[in-house]
C-alpha cells in the first residue's frame, strides 16, 4: 500500500548493505522476545526450537532466534496484564503524550528502521521508508485521538440519565504478516495502546526484527514496562497467543484461513477479533479514462513490495476499446521498472520473502499459461549482477487473455503478477469484479463522474478506490468485506474495536418498585 506523501517525506538513507554506518553497524542485538520494557533472553532455552531467519535478499542467515512456548507467552501476557492497570487509568493526554515522544524517536531512527525493515523484508528501501511513516503516522494519529476517548450522556425521565464510557478491553494481542511488519506492529499497538489497554505483538516469524525495535522506542519514549511487548514464532506461538485466557483481544493480519483458525481459537474465549486477510481485486478501467493514469493505478495495485500486497488489484479489468492503448503502456512501464538489490535506491522490485514464495508463484504462472494466458512482459526469474544477492527476484508480470476461471485469476498469488481481462459493457464487469469470495479492495478509472459512484456502489469491497490505487491514509479505515476480514484498522472507528462500551444508570429520584 502506498503513502501518499511519497515525495514530501522521502529521505535520503546511506544505502547500500553493509556500509550503513547509522544502523549499529549492521550488526542486530541478541534477543528478540522484548518483555517489561527490555530485550529478554529466552526462557527455556531449546536448541529444537531455534528459528532461522534469512535474509531475502541474499537467502543469508539473518539471525536465529527461539520459538515462544508456553512460559515465554504467558510472560508476556502476565507483563501486559500487570501493566495495564496503572496504563488504562493514565488520561488519554497522558498516554498520548508519550505516543507522540514515540513517533519523533522513530522519526530520528527512520533510516535505521527502513535499513532493517528492507534487510527483513526484501522490499525496495525507498518502500521501506514510506513503510516506517505508516507506524509512525498511526502513533501520531492515535495519540491524538487518546483524549478524545469518550462515551455519551442520555437524559431519561425525571432527571435522571445514564452516561457510558469506552472502556479499554485489557491485554490484546498482535499478529502480524510478513509484508508490512512495523506497519502492522505500528497499526496494532497504536489504537490498543491509545484506547488504555496493553499489547503483545508476535510479527511473522520470517521477519522478526522491526517490531522489538519499537519496543525500545517505546520504552525510551516513557511507556510503562509491560505496556508492550513482543514475543516470537510461528503459528504455534500465535495459537498460544488466541487461546491465553488473560488477552482479550486478537488483531490479525494474515491469510483467509489462517485468519479462520485465529477466530476459531479465539471463539472459545469469546474473545473479540480483528482480521485483516488476503484479497484478489479488481479494478475496472473505463475507455473514457486517462489512461496514463490508469496504468500508474495498475502498477500501484500490483507491483508495491514484490505484488506481496494483501489489496492488490490482481484483476485488471479493461474496456476492450482501449486494451490495446492501455496495455501497450502498462507493458512499456512495467518493462522499466529495476528489479534487483532492494538497498539501491532506484530498486522498484526487491527479493521475494522467500524461496517457497518465489516457488509459489512461479508455479502460478506456470498454470496461468498452461490454461492459456499469454505472458505480456516479465515473470522471469531474474539473477542479479551482484553475486551476493543469491535470493529469489521476479520480474514483475502482465499477463493477458485471461479469462475469470483461470486458477491465477481466482486465487491469491501473493507476487508482482497482474492479470488483465477484457470487458465490454459496465453491467457484465461489475458482475465479475464481484465474483470472488475476498472482498478487501477495488477500483475504477473513468472520467464519468456518476459511473464512478454508481460502480463503487455496487462494488463488494471494504476499501474503494476512484482514479487510484492502494494509497492509504491513516484517517481512513481500512479492512474488507467477505472473507477479507472482520473489523477496521485506522480512522476514528478503530476506537471501536479496541474499547468496550461500558452504561451506567444514574437514579435522581426514588426507587420505583412494584413490590
Ligand atoms: P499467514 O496467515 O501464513 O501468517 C500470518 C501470521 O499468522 C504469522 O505471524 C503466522 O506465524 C501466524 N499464524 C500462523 N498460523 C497461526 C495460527 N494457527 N494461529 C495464530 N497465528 C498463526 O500469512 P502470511 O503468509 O504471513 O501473510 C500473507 C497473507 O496475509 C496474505 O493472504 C495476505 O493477503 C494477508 N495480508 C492481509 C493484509 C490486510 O491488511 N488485509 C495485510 C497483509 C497481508
Amino acid at each position: 500500500m502506498w503513502l501518499q506523501q511519497v515525495v514530501v517525506r522521502g529521505v535520503q538513507i546511506a544505502g547500500r548493505r553493509g556500509v550503513c554506518t547509522t544502523v549499529s553497524n549492521g550488526k542486530l542485538p541478541l534477543h528478540f522476545n522484548y518483555i517489561n520494557g527490555e530485550r529478554v533472553s529466552p526462557l527455556n532455552p531449546d536448541p529444537t526450537q531455534i528459528m532461522k531467519v534469512l535474509e531475502p535478499a541474499t537467502g543469508d542467515l539473518l539471525i536465529e532466534l527461539q520459538t515462544s512456548g508456553p512460559d515465554e507467552v504467558n510472560r508476556a501476557v502476565q507483563s501486559a496484564k500487570e501493566a495495564f492497570t496503572e496504563w488504562s487509568q493514565l488520561t488519554g493526554l497522558q498516554r498520548g503524550r508519550i505516543m507522540q515522544r514515540a513517533a519523533q524517536i522513530i522519526k530520528d531512527r527512520q533510516e535505521e528502521f527502513a535499513y532493517w525493515e528492507t534487510r527483513d523484508t526484501g522490499k525496495p528501501i525507498y518502500e521501506a521508508r514510506m513503510d516506517i511513516w505508516t507506524a509512525i503516522d498511526a502513533i501520531e494519529y492515535f495519540s491524538g485521538l487518546a483524549p478524545t476517548i469518550a462515551g455519551q450522556h442520555v437524559p431519561l425521565a425525571n432527571g435522571s440519565f445514564a452516561y457510558t464510557k469506552k472502556e479499554p478491553l485489557g491485554v490484546c494481542a498482535g499478529i502480524g504478516a510478513w509484508n508490512y511488519p512495523i506497519q502492522m506492529a505500528g497499526w496494532k499497538s497504536a489504537p490498543a495502546l491509545a484506547c488504555g489497554n496493553t499489547f503483545v505483538f508476535k510479527p511473522s516469524q520470517f521477519t522478526p526484527i522491526t517490531a522489538v525495535m519499537l519496543g525500545e522506542v517505546y520504552t525510551e519514549a516513557g511507556l510503562p514496562h509491560g505496556c508492550y511487548n513482543v514475543v516470537q514464532g510461528a503459528g504455534e506461538t500465535g495459537t498460544l497467543l488466541c487461546e491465553h485466557s488473560d488477552v482479550a483481544k486478537v488483531s490479525f493480519t494474515g491469510s483467509v484461513p489462517t485468519g479462520s483458525k485465529v477466530m476459531a481459537a479465539a471463539a472459545g474465549g469469546i474473545k473479540t477479533v480483528t482480521l485483516e486477510l488476503g484479497g484478489k481485486s479488481p479494478l475496472i478501467v473505463f475507455a473514457d479514462a486517462n489512461l496514463d493514469n490508469a496504468v500508474g493505478g495498475a502498477m500501484l495495485g500490483n507491483f508495491l513490495s514484490q505484488g506481496e500486497v494483501c489489496s492488490n488489484a490482481t484483476r485488471v479489468f479493461v474496456e476492450n476499446s482501449v486494451m490495446d492503448q492501455f496495455l501497450a503502456r502498462l507493458v512499456e512501464r512495467t518493462g522499466r521498472m529495476k528489479v534487483g538489490d532492494p538497498m539501491d535506491d532506484d530498486t522498484r522490485v526487491g527479493a521475494m520473502i522467500h524461496q517457497d514464495q518465489a516457488d509459489k508463484v512461479m508455479t502460478y504462472l506456470d498454470g496461468a499459461k498452461k490454461e492459456g494466458a499469454v505472458v505480456a512482459c516479465g515473470g522471469e526469474l531474474v539473477t542479479p549482477d551482484d553475486p551476493r544477492l543469491k535470493g529469489c527476484y521476479i520480474s514483475p508480470c502482465v499477463l493477458t487473455n485471461c479469462h475469470d476461471d483461470m486458477t491465477v485469476v481466482r486465487e491469491e498469488v501473493f507476487g508482482p503478477v497482474v492479470s488483465i481481462l477484457g470487458f465490454d459493457t459496465e453491467e457484465e464487469v461489475i458482475q465479475r469484479a464481484n465474483n470472488t469470495e475476498f472482498g478487501l479492495a477495488g477500483g475504477v478509472f473513468t472520467n464519468d463522474l456518476t459511473r464512478a459512484h454508481r460502480v463503487i456502489a455496487q462494488m463488494q469491497a471494504g476499501t474503494c478506490y476512484i482514479n487510484n490505487f492502494n494509497i492509504i491514509d491513516v484517517a481512513v479505515p481500512f479492512g474488507g468485506f467477505k472473507k477479507s476480514g472482520l473489523g477496521r484498522e485506522n480512522g476514528l472507528v478503530t476506537v471501536e474495536y479496541y474499547t468496550q462500551v461500558k452504561t451506567v444508570y444514574v437514579e435522581m429520584g426514588d426507587v420505583d418498585a412494584p413490590f
